[in-house]
């Protein structure tokens, strides 16, 4: 399978890119702070050939934690999610091998100082403790700047690519500026057609770089394979992409399937076996629901991603997007896209139709009231259709 020509980044005992095999990687969807779930799940994962294991770090505590699942864990190579407290990066360095740190969330504090001096301290931390970095943009989490200065810049099935793009340069031009190198990059979003193009474009301005692909938030088995299939034959064939995640809603003993997803598309692509059609079809019921990680709000978020798939079962034939994420980091931004979206509370889920919010309602009443909106677009569609 040809490849992109881009340079080594080591991470622990792999190295990403420089032609050498694709590294497979997987998340920790446990709470961190739960030591025996998420030691057990980062050796499922590695154990199951994950490259790579990311854990979600948030607070002091779940640095505590991520020590311990190191001393447990040795074996694996482990990767640490920084989304809004940045400055985490000093405690965390010691524990792992790779750091991940969102563009899109760096303004969250200490807005006064400079993106380029956080950036700083992250890329000297990593030199000081042998780390590499990923710069890890999301289209759901884009800093506002960013997505202001890009608005109406793209068709609209390609809304965010720009914003999104621009943002992986920018991070690219600070970290080279500051010579650090040994970093990745990602560009996702949960329409795999906006990752194809992202990365594409990223890709032809900068071969030198690897890349890391995902389609977020991808949901379900099989829908989240598929979804993910579509982008990653599209890229990997054209020789882009060094590293991947397949990111699945699974019950937490079947996370090891992510792995073995992504495993499958590789040895396919490198097999010339393209399963997915060509082009994302994005007609009729589209589920969009996140991963889950340490930063889930409620562990019945799994349970509730599967019931709404069972209940909506009966609007397949109706272009509407549901996405149900789990936690306040993404959940808002990602279900901004979609006509019905929930994002999980720790007692109660909030219910949006587009940017809308219709309120917070409880884990064993949403379900109804879901359905109920659900109907109500339906009328509309068929009331549409009948004076189209
Ligand atoms: S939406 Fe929240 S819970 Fe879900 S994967 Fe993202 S950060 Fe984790």
């Amino acid at each position: 399978m040809k490849r992109a020509n881009t340079r080594p980044v080591r991470a622990g005992s792999v190295t990403i890119g420089g032609g050498n095999p694709i590294v497979v990687q997987s998340m920790c969807a446990t709470k961190t702070t739960d030591l025996d779930a998420t030691t057990s799940q980062a050796r499922m994962l590695h154990e199951a050939g994950a490259g790579l294991v990311r854990i979600a770090v948030d607070s002091a505590k779940d640095v505590e934690a991520l020590a311990e699942i190191r001393a447990r864990v040795p074996q694996a190579n482990l990767v640490v999610d920084l989304q809004e407290n940045y400055r985490l990066v000093t405690a965390v360095a010691p524990h792992v091998n790779k750091v991940r740190y969102n563009p899109g969330h760096l303004y969250h504090h200490e807005k006064q100082k400079p993106v380029r001096d956080k950036v700083a301290l992250i890329a000297e931390t990593a030199v000081k403790h042998d780390l590499a970095l990923r710069v890890g943009v999301n289209c759901g989490s884009v800093d506002p700047e960013m997505a202001a200065k890009f608005e109406g810049a793209d068709e609209p099935l390609l809304d965010g690519v720009s914003a999104m793009v621009e943002s992986a340069l920018e991070h690219c031009r600070i970290l080279d500026d500051l010579g650090f190198t040994r970093y990745v990059v990602s560009m996702k979003d949960s329409d795999p057609r906006k990752v194809i193009e992202g990365n594409t474009r990223f890709a032809a301005a900068r071969p030198d770089v690897p890349l890391h692909l995902g389609v977020t938030e991808a949901g379900m088995l099989p829908d989240g394979v598929i979804k993910t299939r579509i982008a990653f034959e599209q890229l990997l064939s054209r020789g882009i992409g060094d590293t991947l995640r397949v990111s699945l809603t699974l019950p937490f003993a079947e996370k090891w399937r992510e792995v073995e997803a992504g495993k499958q598309i590789i040895a396919d692509v490198e097999a010339g076996r393209f399963r997915s059609v060509p082009v994302f079809q994005d007609h009729g019921l589209n589920i969009i629901s996140c991963p889950s990680c340490s930063r889930v709000e409620n562990e019945a978020f799994v349970d509730l991603a599967f019931k709404v798939k069972e209940m909506s079962a009966y609007a397949k034939d109706y272009d509407i997007t549901i996405a149900v994420m789990g936690c306040r980091v993404n959940g808002p931004g990602e279900t901004d896209d979609a006509d019905l979206g929930l994002w999980c509370a720790p007692n109660f889920v909030n219910l949006k139709k587009g940017e809308h919010e219709l309120g917070a309602f409880p884990y064993d009443v949403v379900l109804d009231r879901l359905k109920a909106e659900l109907d109500a677009i339906m009328e509309e569609k068929k009331r549409s259709l009948a004076t189209a």
